[in-house]
């Protein structure tokens, strides 16, 4: 090409976000904050008006995307808010993130609410940020607003979200849901617990982690699944499970897939790193909706992965005030069921993957291309022409032992890995070509239109 680029990367190793293409040196250009042009290094004839040499030591990723973080601003940014949130996820090298439709005051299950929070975000964000929208009972004549003003899709759950402006649907309004939303062409997130199950096995109180995991037996989750997976079965929408943590519902998601029915789901870095065995009593900081499972149950969700049954590695980032943690008493009845890791994604899945023996063409495609993909961002998740040039440059092999006072998210406190040693440095994050500057907020609200 003979055209000069705005800036040149010049990368002795990269991933696309194509698990099938293994790490290579690259050549990538850019223009106007787009990749123009994706060489093999060795046989470049790019040249830029500025150049970014990458050595070995460092690997040229796409930009993650995280399509499941609660931003809770505006209504409970004491929470977590929009510069915060965007300043940790620029600080893990992730350049676009979804928020989700809960947590926020007014929850987005209106046009008008969706509106209220892109007035909020507006001119404080560090990376891009999309929206999804919300499905709650007797909203249905909202959604084809809430998605021709752009989001990215829905959210719905299942049993009792902990939001009282936020309840969940039955069977029938999830089928009704997903009709509804085919053929709009926007998927339906399900959080994917019984809310039938979850009575029957009634709330537990107290600070013994096998008490609390007991209350929230693998079934609950399980019964869920089969109901989201005959719901989407029937209607022929697209049905997305969120943050699945029981292993047992891996063979029915693989059996419908084989069948054709539009069904994906998504795990998260706490189910793929912790185990209920280490977990101790009293540590809230580990509570979550569904909970921490065995380790046996956490081996499962990596071959899910591996097998592709489970699509997409997102961090669930769910934040709160430190005092929300009940970290004094240890009450997991009391804690908020939540965990805050949005800055530590990538070092947490790339540990664990790293020791199973995956490389990084494999954590990229489920951290940036296929949430992408979910989420209709066509432009986001993959190094390639005509792609955003949103680029996270990490040091695989370097080490850090997490500490809170370097975490961005407004709680840092919060976090269960502090002290914890984990791969993987996040040396810099580049948004639409341009390093993030904490100073200078460039990240842009996103509106889906396919
Ligand atoms: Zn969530």
């Amino acid at each position: 090409m003979a055209v000069t680029a705005d800036l040149l990367i010049r990368a002795r190793r990269a991933v696309t976000g194509d698990a099938d293409q293994a790490e290579r040196p690259l050549a990538v250009g850019v223009i106007d904050g787009r990749v123009v042009a994706v060489e093999p290094l060795a046989d470049s004839g790019l040249s830029g008006r500025d150049t970014l040499e990458l050595g070995e030591d460092v690997v040229l990723l796409p930009g993650l995307v995280d399509s499941h973080v609660h931003v809770c601003e505006p209504g409970h940014t004491e929470w977590e808010g929009f510069a915060s949130a965007t300043r940790a996820a620029a600080a893990g090298g992730v350049t676009t993130l979804v928020d989700m439709p809960l947590d926020s005051v007014p929850a987005t299950v209106t046009a008008d609410a969706l509106a209220a929070k892109r007035r909020a975000a507006d001119g404080q964000c560090h990376v891009d940020v999309g929206f999804w929208g919300g499905v709650i009972p007797g909203n249905t004549p909202e959604l084809e607003p809430l998605a021709r003003a752009g989001v990215a899709g829905f959210k719905c759950f299942l049993a009792d979200s902990g939001a009282p402006d936020f309840p969940p649907v039955d069977a029938a309004q999830l089928t009704a849901a997903l009709r509804a939303l085919a053929p709009l062409g926007r998927p339906l997130l399900v959080h994917a617990e019984s809310a039938r199950a979850a009575a029957a096995t009634g709330a537990y109180a107290g600070r013994g982690y096998a008490g609390y995991l007991a209350s929230n037996p693998r079934g609950v989750e399980n019964l869920a699944v089969a109901e989201v997976i005959e719901a989407a079965r029937a209607t022929g929408g697209h049905a997305h499970i969120v943050h699945l943590s029981s292993s047992d519902a891996l063979p029915m998601i693989a059996s419908a897939q084989r069948e054709g029915v539009r069904l994906t789901a998504e795990t998260c870095p706490h189910y793929l790193t912790l185990t209920a065995e280490e977990i101790g009593d009293g540590e809230t900081a580990c509570k979550c909706s569904p909970p921490v499972r065995e380790a046996a149950n956490r081996e499962l969700l990596w071959a899910g992965l591996r097998d592709r049954v489970l699509a997409m590695v997102v961090s669930d980032h769910s934040p709160c005030t430190v005092p929300m943690k009940a970290p004094e008493v240890g009450d997991f009845g009391a804690a908020w069921g939540g965990i805050s890791s949005l800055q530590l994604g990538l070092p947490l899945t790339w540990t664990q993957a790293r020791r199973r023996g995956i490389g990084l063409a494999q954590v990229a495609a489920w951290m940036s291309a296929a949430p992408a993909r979910l989420a209709g961002l066509t432009a986001k998740g993959r190094i390639a022409a005509g792609y955003d040039a949103d680029f996270c440059v990490l040091a695989p092999e370097e080490s850090l032992v997490v500490d809170p006072g370097q975490l961005h998210h407004r709680h840092p406190a919060t976090t269960p890995y502090a002290g914890r040693g984990l791969y993987g440095v996040v040396r810099l994050t580049l948004l639409r070509g341009q390093a993030v500057d904490p100073g200078r907020p460039r990240g842009k609200l996103l509106r889906r239109t396919q």
